[in-house]
């Protein structure tokens, strides 16, 4: 299995070539040569493996260049009881309506970005520690991604990370979440700035090609194709354990989205050959992508258009993993890709309306949006109605969803995060605080172990200078 990139401009590279690297030379993003299938037998077969297993059978299909006995240790050592310790790995939840939620949040840090990175922590050493060398992952934050990627790279040899993030503006929750983390390789830097200073200050650290070959800096951003690779995974156990009472049939899935990340690893499940029948995607305010399903107009936002939401992880301006689907849609043809990047640039939107008709008819793709008011009257009837408490991102993909609901399929709803996270808005919707899960209760009286620095590249430059292992 080898990766092109969407351009066409790489020559084809193994995934511990891509695993590493952030945009592909020319600019586009690294996709597999051909998406692997799987058959209806074998996924008969993988009914009985647990989730660990499971993951290792797909990424193993991506994943030629680690042998097959390595991955299992490593899926092993992701998906363990220790990272994810409730009853259940990845649950459905039943909830009225014909519908379920798909549990993905019960990791570290109570979103589904865990179920990736974790993966992610596991594979980076690996690869690491065989080649010989060492990473500084230098990233912004203004909660979730940072913190999955701190608990994911906590303690892993070979990796050091610097995260910034906004001095008093991350959720209590948030700060002692990522804060209370005591591994020497993680560093907190709380900036006296807002989150997009910070995002500005990676960039022109990591533009400094010198400093940045020097330090040895990389990312772990939602473009990472590992990343989709182990979100793939749950695409294919959330159909399993839909089916295994009623028999293989199709499902739909509705992804409450932002960067297209993770309903991208769904359409690649489906291309895979996985019954799903719909991919429904949901938006909040910020509707980019649901405008394009809608319209087939693709308009990136400027910052100014962007709001800020109660779903705030889904606060995007652009989807940033939008030109692996494109591409598909493309026919996979890099040069037609490249022209319609080319047109983005310079009209700011592109117009692919006349395949219309594929979104919903080739690919199952339809879309919808959700509001603050649909999502605070979607907890308050979820909670009334099923006796579930679920959290803002997860309440617009049910208020989505339920208008995609068909007789006799099952609607899988992504759940993207717990409500602990999301305090404010819980109380806002039903009047109290939601539950903090046992593992997490002492949480808020742990020490806290960050820095905090003026607002200022070359500072950030020092620290780095002087923590970086040699
Ligand atoms: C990141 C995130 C999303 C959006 O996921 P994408 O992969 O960016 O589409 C939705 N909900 C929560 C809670 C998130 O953290």
């Amino acid at each position: 299995m080898k990766y092109i990139s969407t351009r066409g401009g790489m020559a084809p590279q193994s995934f511990s070539d891509i695993l590493l690297e952030g945009l592909a030379p020319d600019g586009g993003l690294a996709v597999p040569e051909t998406i692997p299938q799987v058959a209806a037998e074998t996924l008969e077969k993988w009914r009985g493996l647990g989730y660990a297993e499971l993951a290792t059978e797909i990424l193993s299909l991506f994943i030629d260049d680690i042998p097959q006995e390595d991955l299992r240790r490593l899926t092993a050592a992701a998906y363990s009881a220790e990272a994810f310790p409730g009853p259940k790995m990845v649950p459905l939840k039943p909830l009225k309506g014909g519908m379920s939620l798909v549990g993905l949040s019960e990791g570290p840090t109570l979103a589904f970005k865990d179920m990736a990175m974790q993966f992610l922590g596991q594979v980076f050493e690996y690869v690491l520690e065989r080649r010989g060398t060492t990473l500084n992952i230098l990233g912004a934050t203004s909660g979730d991604t940072g913190s999955a990627a701190e608990y994911a790279m906590r303690g892993k040899r070979g990796v050091t990370v610097f995260m910034l993030s906004p001095q008093g503006r991350m959720s209590a929750f948030q700060r002692a979440q990522m804060y209370s983390l005591q591994d020497d390789n993680i560093h907190n830097i709380a900036l006296d700035g807002v989150f997009d200073d910070c995002q500005d200050i990676v960039k022109s650290l990591a533009g400094d090609l010198d400093f940045k070959s020097t330090y040895r800096l990389g990312a772990v951003n939602s473009i990472n194709w590992a990343r989709i690779a182990a979100q793939v995974v749950y695409y294919f156990w959330g159909w399993l354990r839909a089916t295994d009472q009623i028999g293989a049939q199709e499902v739909s899935f509705c992804v409450p989205s932002g960067n297209f990340g993770n309903i991208l690893a769904g359409h690649i499940a489906r291309e895979m050959g996985l019954p799903i029948r719909r991919l429904v995607l949901a938006t909040n305010e910020n509707n980019v992508l649901e405008e394009f399903f809608r319209t087939g107009v693709y308009r990136p936002r400027s910052a100014a258009q962007t709001h800020a939401t109660s779903s705030p992880s889904m606060d995007i301006s652009k989807a940033s993993n939008f030109e692996r689907f494109v591409f598909d849609l493309l026919g996979r043809d890099p040069q037609r890709l490249a022209q319609v990047w080319k047109g983005l640039d310079t009209d700011g939107q592109f117009d692919l309306s006349d395949l219309k008709s594929e979104f919903e008819g080739r690919y199952g793709f339809v879309s919808g949006t959700s509001s603050h008011a649909d999502r605070l009257e979607t907890i308050r009837k979820v909670k009334e109605e099923s006796g579930v408490l679920i959290d803002p991102h997860t309440a617009d993909g049910v208020k989505v969803a339920a208008a995609y609901v068909e007789p006799g399929i099952p609607m899988l709803v992504l759940e993207t995060a717990l409500p602990a996270k999301f305090a404010e808005t819980i109380v806002e919707a039903v009047g109290e605080e939601p539950p903090v899960p046992a593992h997490l209760g002492d949480l808020a009286s742990l020490p806290q172990r960050v820095v905090n620095l003026d607002c200022e590249v070359e500072l950030v430059r020092e620290y780095i200078r002087q923590h970086a292992p040699a």
